[in-house]
């Protein structure tokens, strides 16, 4: 088992169909104890039950230091150890640039990027305390081409300043043991995209991708076990793209 004791908190968790609770999922089979951290009504305490015995749901904001700082100190309440962090809670909007308010700018922001400020900050002294540990931030594909199908300019601005914190933080804390990367997800089948894309419209998506596939949640969560695991020891500050070869 890849993570076996290993205590893995991943933020916007609970959406059965999303990117973090396939995470979830595969890593509890890996071993690990799982911490489910996402909004009361995402119902995190459902999803981390649904993980078996042993795992914990929490709620949390991840746009709230105060929420994130909590959850933090629950998980060591309740675990004594934080080995993973997975920044997942993220949102979308998809509009254009001329129609981007100040007050949309900021929800999106809020959440990708300053709630993976958050949350890095509220886990990284338990990782300085213990032996290290991994971080795992989810960006996008958006951020590599600038525009994606879904998410807006700010969308692919949050997603973009996500890989620049993460390498900032990769350099700041690998001396201590603390690896941090990102993931680059390119078009996955989640409640993001159920019903918005006709079937004809996903097979000409498919047909522009090399793998020849929208890519599933599970193919996320694997890349997430090999960031959190051992395997990639010797990685830091590397963007992975799960992407089916968009950008070939
Ligand atoms: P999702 O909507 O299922 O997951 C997002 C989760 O974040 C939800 O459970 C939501 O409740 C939670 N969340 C939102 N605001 C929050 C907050 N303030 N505090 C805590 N939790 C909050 O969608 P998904 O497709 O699984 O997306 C997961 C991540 O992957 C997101 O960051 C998304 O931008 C990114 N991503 C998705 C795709 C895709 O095609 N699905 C592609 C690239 C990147």
């Amino acid at each position: 088992m890849l993570l076996k004791d290993k205590v893995a908190v991943i933020t916007g968790g609970a959406g059965l169909n999303g990117l973090g609770f396939a995470t979830a999922r595969q890593m509890a089979a890996q071993g690990a104890k799982v911490v489910v951290l996402d909004l009361e009504r995402a119902d995190p305490a459902g999803a981390a039950a649904r993980l078996g015995e042993g795992h914990l749901g929490l709620v949390a904001d991840v746009t709230d230091k105060a929420s994130c700082e909590r959850a933090a100190a629950e998980v060591m309440a309740r675990f004594g150890r934080i080995d993973v962090l997975l920044n997942n809670a993220g949102i979308t909007q998809p509009v254009k640039t001329l129609e981007i308010t100040g007050a949309d700018y900021d929800r999106v922001l809020d959440v990708s990027l300053r709630g993976t400020l958050y949350m890095s900050q509220a886990v990284l002294p338990a990782m300085q305390a213990g032996q290290g540990g991994s971080i795992i931030c989810i960006s996008s594909v958006s951020a590599q081409r600038g525009g994606g199908i879904f998410g807006g300019p700010h969308y692919s601005a949050a997603k973009a300043g996500v890989l620049g914190l993460a390498r900032a933080m990769a350099r700041e804390f690998g001396p201590q043991g603390i690896r941090v990367n990102c993931i680059t997800p390119g078009l996955i089948e989640t409640d993001i995209t159920q019903g918005k894309l006709t079937p004809e419209r996903k097979r000409e998506i498919a047909e522009t991708i090399p793998l020849n596939r929208l890519g599933a949640a599970s193919d996320v969560a694997g890349a997430c076990v090999f960031l959190a695991s051992d395997l990639s020891a010797y990685c830091t500050g590397i963007t992975l793209d799960v992407n089916g070869g968009m950008l070939i």
